[in-house]
């Protein structure tokens, strides 16, 4: 059994709230927008979607938080989705999964995309296969229903209410996302880009090359010694970020190649996923840091004790939604760090702190509109967001 990362172990929300971030989560209604297989069958090959209609613009794929060009290969899955929706002359149906093909349609898509999958020779192209298809159902399932900055649907958009705030220049997120968390309402990477944008916070998407090229791009430029995942390397000794950043000059001359340089950005990689994923992407950006540096990713893990500036509590099963309390916790620690105490960093926590607090409350507001029960307890929890 592998430990949790100490990074995943407290929030600054109680366990009834990250309770409900889960069960809302799994909250799904019809919706007027969704498109109906019943309703709609296709008339004749033109009418069909698959000349424009479901092919995602450059603008789209961005404004859902994205920063490279829309991936090739999920533009080649949304152009197999619409010869399927030709050759059985009947639309695409996610219903109210938002995500999920439902129906004939999904009965047939299974089959197809299963045979294409078997086709791919090698598990490179099959892990990319399996991350375009996640994402061009959730995409084209969501499309019109969340809003797409805030990944809520539109009724309940929080994004009027996020408060920007400008991250320390020298330190980059990159929120590392598996493509069953892309457009979840109840992820939490979503909020970092929200408060600080997206070159301060960058999405990148397992298994979507293009995101993953640009990330890697912007590690090599910054050298092994500016790259860190907030991740425990069960097979190292763990490195806090007292280790890491605090200049020791007891230290040999040559281990101060391993300390951060004054101006160099600082890039941290925040897993976001449940536990089981998270392993799978912290392999991956193992293997690839094999390949570009001939070396481990230098992993830091967060200290378990208390923050100071928020009413934390050991939170057991929080794994699917610490993914910006653990940067919270990461820019408390740093701003310990006399070198970066001068900075703001511990606004800019706040700064997350207060948009997870406007995610909680939105998604609570939502559940209770929609009739969802809530304890009492939970109830008075919601009510200090
Ligand atoms: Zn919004």
């Amino acid at each position: 059994m592998l430990s949790r990362p100490l990074c995943f172990k407290a929030c600054p929300l109680h366990t009834e709230q990250l309770k409900l971030l889960t069960q809302i989560n799994m909250d799904s209604r019809p919706v007027s927008a969704s498109r109906s297989a019943a309703d709609s069958p296709v008339q004749d090959s033109r009418s069909s979607s698959c000349n424009g209609d479901a092919a995602v613009s450059l603008q789209e794929w961005q404004n859902w938080g994205a920063i490279s060009p829309v991936p090739a290969m999920v533009t080649e899955v949304i152009e197999d989705l619409n010869l399927l929706e030709k050759d059985m002359n009947t639309l695409m149906d996610f219903g109210g999964n938002h995500g999920s093909l439902r129906g004939n349609f999904k009965v047939q898509e299974d089959k197809k995309h299963r045979a294409k999958f078997q086709s791919l020779g090698d598990s490179e192209k099959k892990l990319q296969f399996f991350s375009a298809r996640q994402i061009a159902c959730r995409l084209l399932g969501s499309r019109g229903y969340l809003c797409q900055k805030c990944w809520l649907p539109m009724e309940d958009c929080m994004c009027s209410r996020i408060k920007h705030c400008s991250l320390w220049h020298r330190i980059r997120f990159w929120l590392y996302m598996h493509p069953k968390d892309f457009l979840r309402q109840n992820n939490t990477g979503k909020v970092l880009w929200q408060v600080f944008g997206n070159q301060a916070a960058t999405l990148c998407l397992y298994g979507i090359s293009e995101l993953e090229e640009i990330m890697w791009d912007s590690f090599k430029l910054a050298g092994r010694r500016n790259v860190w995942c907030l991740y425990p390397n069960k097979n190292a000794v763990p490195m806090s970020v007292q280790d890491a950043f605090v200049q020791d000059s007891s230290r040999c001359p040559e281990s101060e190649n391993n300390l951060v340089k004054r101006d160099d950005m600082m890039n941290f990689i925040l897993l976001d996923g449940t536990w089981s994923n998270s392993q799978a992407m912290f392999n991956r950006l193992q293997d690839r840091a094999e390949v570009v540096w001939g070396e481990d990713l230098p992993c830091i893990s967060l200290n378990a004790g208390v923050s100071s500036m928020h009413k934390l509590r050991p939170q057991p099963s929080w794994d699917r939604t610490c993914t910006a309390a653990a940067a919270v916790r990461l820019l408390d620690e740093l701003e310990l760090i006399p070198e970066f105490s001068s900075h703001g960093l511990r606004n800019q926590a706040i700064a997350i702190k207060d948009a997870l607090e406007v995610l909680l409350e939105a998604l609570t507001t939502r559940r209770l509109r929609m009739g969802r029960s809530i304890s009492r307890k939970e109830r008075h929890n919601a009510s200090f967001c």
